[in-house]
């Protein structure tokens, strides 16, 4: 399960930390990351940094061990996260500055997860809710949070972004810039899944907004998404944008696509009665684009192993179970997201939210290397780099498996700064993936088989055919015609 709730890890964090006083010192996260990675041996360039998003930063490290941290990070190309924090927001500002200032020095980028200031907007106050016949407030259970009404959160607005504001005034006046501003805000908005549709259907306000919404899924749907990017494009865009025009801004799971999700979060329920596409067993949902109206800057798709791929299709080669939705969402976002965009991939390896009684018997995960390729065609399609989230303890499998190809990559950095992705097939049968960026005349191609195939493969690339040769585990650079 994804650990994102702030306050519940803040206090995990804090009981951990107790036990373990008085033991032997634990190697920090930092430390563990070190351990398992290499420095790049190609420079980065002007690629982005690789993000993790889990791992707790010494921040509060002496000036000269976090300049030691932050070079050690660097030259693996891994980001150091400042974590904005809410609540005495005077108090935690010092310290962001303190190490924006060394990163400056440094001349590394500012990384910000903004999650910690960007929830609150369904607070409970009692007019944000839905109204029902009585005229009582009434809030939606079906969500670990309570969603209250899409037509009544605005005024939540402002306070919300007096949070944001405080941070962009002490950076601007530090004279540190804000390069990236990342978060994963998801649950505080309003839904129309779960029973969110079914919740605003017992709401006198969203009835008299919607005409016919009982009948109407699509436009409850469309008007959720529009409020949802308001609240991002008012809070956090608008305000991050006007301080640091150049800033990337980018939120967890919002990116452009082809109109469909194809994966489920952890808190979300296959309910009947709403509009799905189905594929093998697999429910594919209609899904508004959240990502041009909110103002991002730069695009945060979801990647990950989630458990009901598993059962969801009916591959002969179960890797392809794993393989094949997850570069269906690859190839929708990287497909719409527009070149001057940065893609920055939310990845996750290991079985993603598995049930909590284990995973069952004869169950095969994706493997390790197969995970390696996935990331391959996810950046020859036209991602830019990756934000890996995991469990904490999950970091010594899950950091290396994703810096390995970050850093190998780095040998193609140019390829993948300029190329443009040439191919958008999703094969429908387990047989070859190709993909492949075009440069300079050249092809930069991954070609990856799931039934033994030692033959050439023949294709079309833009007008013109192709052979590319099987390579197993490599890239290859192709002349173009
Ligand atoms: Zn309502």
């Amino acid at each position: 399960m994804r650990q994102r709730i702030q306050p519940i890890c803040a206090l995990l964090f804090i009981l951990t930390s107790l036990s373990v006083a008085g033991e032997a010192a634990k190697p920090s996260d930092a430390e563990r990351i070190l351990a398992v990675t290499k420095p790049l041996e190609h420079p980065r360039g002007g690629r982005p940094p690789l993000i993790l998003w889990t791992p707790n930063f010494p921040t509060q490290a002496s000036d000269d061990e976090l300049e030691r941290i932050l070079k050690e990070l660097n030259t693996r190309g891994i980001a150091f996260l400042t974590r904005w924090q809410h609540g005495e927001i005077e108090q935690h500002a010092p310290n962001a500055i303190r190490i924006a200032k060394l990163q400056k020095k440094l001349g590394m980028e500012t990384v910000i997860d903004g999650t910690g200031i960007a929830h609150g907007f369904y607070d409970g106050t009692p007019s944000t809710g839905h109204v029902s016949a009585d005229g009582k407030p009434f809030f939606d259970s079906s969500f670990f949070w309570r969603p209250g009404c899409p037509f009544a959160v605005q005024s939540r607005f402002a306070p919300m972004r007096e949070r944001t504001e405080a941070y962009l005034k002490a950076y601007a006046e530090a004279g540190v810039p804000v390069d990236y501003w990342l978060a994963d805000w998801e649950f505080d908005g309003p839904e129309e899944w779960n029973d969110g549709w079914a919740s605003a259907q017992r709401c006198t306000r969203c009835q008299e907004k919607i005409p016919d919404l009982a009948k109407n899924f699509e436009a409850y749907s469309k008007a959720v998404r529009s409020v949802r990017a308001q609240m991002q494009r008012e809070v956090f865009t608008a305000p991050i944008l006007k301080q640091f025009p150049a800033a990337r801004v980018g939120n967890y799971a919002i990116a452009p696509h082809d109109g469909h999700r194809y994966w489920w979060d952890f808190f979300e329920q296959r309910k009947e009665g709403l509009p799905y596409a189905r594929e093998h067993k697999a429910l594919y949902r209609p899904w508004a684009d959240e990502f041009t109206p909110s103002g991002y800057t730069c695009a945060m798709p979801v990647l990950y192993t989630w458990y009901h791929y598993a059962a969801d299709y009916e591959f002969k080669n179960p890797q392809y179970r794993w393989f094949y939705p997850l570069l269906k969402e690859a190839t929708s976002a990287a497909r719409h997201t527009p070149k001057q965009i940065p893609s920055l991939a939310f990845v996750h390896w290991t079985t993603t939210n598995p049930p909590k009684e284990g995973l069952p018997q004869g169950f095969e995960p994706m493997l390790r290397a197969m995970y390696q390729e996935f990331l391959w065609h996810a950046l020859l399609r036209g991602h830019d780099g990756f934000a890996m989230w995991c469990p904490a303890n999950e970091l010594e499998a899950e950091v290396p498996a994703v810096h390995e190809v970050y850093a190998q990559s780095q040998a193609y950095a140019e390829f993948l700064e300029q190329g443009e992705p040439v191919l958008w097939e999703v094969p429908a049968e387990s047989s070859s993936v190709i993909s492949a960026l075009k440069w300079n005349n050249k092809y930069l191609v991954r070609r990856t088989d799931f039934e033994p195939n030692p033959r050439v493969i023949r294709i079309d690339i833009e007008g013109q055919s192709v052979d590319i040769p099987s390579a197993e585990g490599k890239c290859q650079l192709i002349e173009a015609p």
